[in-house]
């Protein structure tokens, strides 16, 4: 359903100064003036204590208030319970996209009872907010880059969740007992979980905002996790612990392996217990670790082009309060340079030539089969490791182009494609290749499936129930097209 999500809170700003008002104060007025002034007295902190749902808002306010050339707080919705799935964005033009310039975001709090991402995006904010105008890599950062924060997802989850439970479920699921990391749309398999609210809310936010880099933050192991989370043949998963590989590993264990490194001890790899696995340098593919269907990081990959990631952060899902220090200190700067990793790869723009940016053309980077589109300026990301690649751009009544480039190390590479506007021949205007097909005939880009390597590929596991019809389907459309 569409409808106007963004709710820039706007209550902290109502409070006016008149000349009038000076000469007349009454007793609510001269509150009113007091209590805008007083947060910019108190210093403005944040404890090494767990925040519910009513805290964890006020601190959200408060930063709000206090930095507001910093920071906009908005909320994508509302969960079962009725709580605010407040987003706060920290950048140096919070409240308008920087055209050509990354949007990036973390989603903690998925499980209501994996806490210690909840609290050190709390943390996080934090440190940006008061670090913007003196570090210099931050105030580049925040000048470069728009992040968006969602610090629970789950808000009614962690309210009954219990501090100091390491283990367990209590907490984990929404309020109507679902897990909402299994409860996204599925590329491999049908999911049949009833979508959830604070789900649709998330797929609506990430559909109108082109993300380029997340991160997905959760607690009861210690590593990194990359796509694909499912594979094709999970009916063999007690069996067996495949890798299920996506076009874009490399980048993946790459950026997996800057969380890991810039970790207080990711990357040692430590199992949390000795019935529970090590990871080789702390990262590992999801599904060679377990797959599971409806997960969130291959949604934003494969719907959204967006290169999302799973950082699990702590053995213990609750820890006490007494130990968030430690994993602050543990986490901030991978939290802080994984973010950068935006800033890796190619960009630009799409243009006609008029030079008219062109709206949801389909990009791809040669042998690697998930496209994405163009935001509504023309622009588009992707993270890519220093070599030599070739774009392939399509967009409807327009000639298809490739365009060769390269990627080094030090910087991004800026590239912009002029499309030229196919002559109509009768037939041939609709020709274009094959592989966009399943971008054309759809308007809203929440329904848009990039990862469509033969047209009606998804279609069909969808329309077939059971594991061996998707077991077929997915893995012969997968394979013929990665290596075919
Ligand atoms: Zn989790």
């Amino acid at each position: 359903m569409y409808g106007p999500i963004f709710l820039v809170v706007s209550i902290l700003g109502a409070f006016h100064e008149t000349t009038a008002a000076s000469q007349h104060i009454n007793k609510d007025l001269s509150n009113q003036y007091n209590a805008r002034f007083h947060v910019y007295e108190e210093p403005y902190s944040i404890d090494f204590t767990y925040h519910n749902y009513d805290q964890m808002s006020r601190f959200l306010r408060t930063t709000s208030l206090r930095f507001q050339n910093l920071t906009a707080l908005y909320s994508i919705g509302k969960s079962v319970k009725g709580r605010d799935l407040w987003v706060m964005v920290v950048s140096s033009s919070p409240y308008e996209h920087m055209i050509g310039k990354p949007d990036v975001k973390y989603v903690a709090n998925i499980h209501g009872n994996e806490a210690v991402g909840r609290e050190l995006m709390l943390h996080l904010i934090h440190f940006l907010v008061t670090n913007y105008g003196s570090d210099p890599y931050i105030t580049w950062l925040l000048d470069n880059t728009r992040i968006h924060i969602l610090p629970s997802m789950n808000p009614d989850g962690f309210e009954v969740s219990k501090e100091g439970y390491c283990e367990g479920g209590q907490g984990r699921y929404n309020a109507r007992g679902f897990d909402l990391n299994r409860n996204f749309p599925d590329y491999f398999k049908q999911n049949n979980k009833k979508s959830q609210p604070e789900t649709e809310a998330v797929k609506e936010w990430v559909s109108k905002i082109q993300f380029v880099l997340s991160g997905s933050l959760h607690g009861g192991a210690l590593v990194a996790s990359y796509p694909f989370d499912n594979t094709p043949n999970s009916l063999f998963q007690s069996y067996t612990s495949a890798p299920s590989i996506s076009p874009d590993d490399d980048v993946f264990q790459h950026l997996s392996l800057i969380y890991s490194r810039n970790h207080g001890s990711m990357y040692q790899g430590l199992p949390c217990s000795p019935s529970q696995p090590g990871f080789k340098n702390g990262i590992t593919n999801g599904a060679q670790w377990y797959p599971l269907t409806g997960g969130m990081q291959d949604f934003n990959y494969v719907w959204n082009g967006c290169m999302e990631i799973t950082l699990e952060l702590s053995c213990c899902k609750y820890p006490p309060a007494s130990d968030l220090q430690f994993y602050w200190d543990e986490n901030r700067v991978a939290l802080i340079k994984f973010l950068a990793e935006a800033h890796r790869g190619i960009r630009g723009f799409v243009i006609d030539e008029n030079g008219n940016p062109i709206e949801r053309a389909s990009i791809k980077v040669k042998s690697r089969d998930v496209s994405f589109l163009t935001t509504k300026y023309g622009e588009f990301w992707r993270i890519l490791l220093p070599g030599m690649y070739k774009l392939e751009v399509y967009a409807n009544g327009y000639l298809p182009r490739d365009v060769e480039f390269r990627v080094v190390e030090q910087h991004p590479t800026y590239i912009n494609v002029t499309l030229y506007r196919a002559s109509r021949h009768p037939g041939e205007d609709e020709a274009g290749s094959n592989f966009y097909n399943g971008n054309r005939d759809h308007v809203n880009r929440d329904h848009v499936i990039h990862f469509r390597p033969h047209s009606g590929a998804n279609a069909a596991s969808e329309a077939n129930n059971g594991i061996f019809s998707s077991l077929s389907n997915g893995f012969n459309s997968f394979v013929s097209n990665w290596f075919g």
